[in-house]
């Protein structure tokens, strides 16, 4: 049984290659070729969660759950606020293979799968990329929306300016782009082709009438029934796409909040990427459209992505046989 530090998942995961690994994934939940069941949520004192998420990659032969606990307060005394590990087990035989760092994967796997939805959902001349928050998904955001949109400029808002300034002084450097550190939100979105959110907000922090028409919103910060970042108004005036409509109608405030208030119905839901992936579902109507990936985050993206290492791993034979 391996132990894969966080250092080893940096070194052997990156965005793109996990982006094919989360294609992957994506397409085979799609076919029925993965299982997953709902996180199990074990709720802590004040917002604080211990969360669990299992499941079964038939194709790959692996099963797996993810356990992870999220302190959203954690920054203040510094702590990453989302902290675990993927444990990972052969199908056939049962056995632990390994048991992988969470934190890194979870921030990878989600930027990618971010990124597969904004490639297959976002105008091709997407230029001006928004991103509210500057936390670990803001970070791993900006990269991957680099890779599917020939993005010129990028702006960041956090409630604290500070936050903001070393988000830019510290991606400047790494990924060689221009970084604005805005305001408020409403700046930061101004003519923004592309938007993601990603913050621990609880309340809307995006309003339609700040949207352009056209703009793609990866909305993935808002992981709890009773929790959102995007106003009723923007739902209401999207097409709205999930990673998994099982998650969306039990887990996502952005969603539940407005069906809840009679504004939309269940079949505002326009469909699932992997469903996007195999062509069973069309994407975007026009050009005009604003595009909403709402993502809960799933259980067979933090398997594919401990497997995928496993197997990298085993390639450079630093696995044993035990
Ligand atoms: P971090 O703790 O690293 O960053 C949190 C960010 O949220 C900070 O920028 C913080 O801003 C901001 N924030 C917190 N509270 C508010 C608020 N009330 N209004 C506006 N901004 C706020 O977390 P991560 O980057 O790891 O995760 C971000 C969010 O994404 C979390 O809610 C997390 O649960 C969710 N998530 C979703 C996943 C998915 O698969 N969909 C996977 C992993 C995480 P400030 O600097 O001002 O404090």
């Amino acid at each position: 049984m391996l132990v894969i530090t966080a250092d080893v998942v940096r070194d052997i995961l990156s965005v793109k290659s996990c982006m094919n690994v989360m294609e992957r994934a994506l397409t085979d939940l799609a076919n029925g070729q993965a299982l997953q069941v709902l996180r199990t949520v074990l709720p802590l004192e004040g917002e604080n969660v211990l969360g669990q998420m299992p499941s079964y990659l038939k194709n790959d032969g692996v099963i797996g759950t993810k356990v992870i606990t999220v302190y959203p307060d954690n920054n203040q005394i510094g702590f990453p606020s989302h902290q675990g590990v993927v444990l990972l087990f052969n199908a056939i035989n049962g056995k632990l293979q390994a048991i992988v760092d969470g934190n890194e994967i979870t921030a990878i796997r989600t930027a990618a799968v971010s990124s597969i939805a904004t490639d297959l959902l976002a105008n091709k001349n997407s230029h001006t990329l928004s991103i509210l928050g500057t936390g670990e998904q803001a970070r791993s955001h900006l990269e991957a929306m680099l890779l599917v949109r020939p993005i010129k400029y990028v702006r960041v808002w956090s409630r604290h300016r500070k936050n903001g300034l070393a988000f830019k002084e510290e991606m400047e450097a790494k990924l060689n782009i221009s970084v604005d550190v805005s305001d408020s939100a409403e700046e930061a979105v101004h003519q923004a082709d592309i938007i993601c959110t990603v913050t621990a907000a609880r309340e809307p922090i995006l309003k339609g009438e700040w949207v352009k028409e056209g703009a793609h919103i990866n909305a993935v910060g808002a992981c709890k029934a009773n929790d959102r970042e995007l106003a009723t108004d923007l739902v209401k005036k999207s097409e709205f796409y999930v990673d998994r409509v099982e998650s969306a109608t039990k887990e996502s405030g952005d969603f539940l909040i407005p069906l809840q208030e009679g504004v939309i119905n269940e079949s505002h839901i326009k469909g699932e990427i992997g469903e996007l992936l195999i062509g069973k579902i069309p994407g975007r109507k026009s050009e005009k459209s604003i595009t909403i990936f709402n993502s809960l985050g799933l259980a067979i993206e933090d398997i594919a992505a401990a497997n995928f290492i496993y197997k990298e791993m085993s390639k450079k034979n630093e696995v044993s046989n035990y």
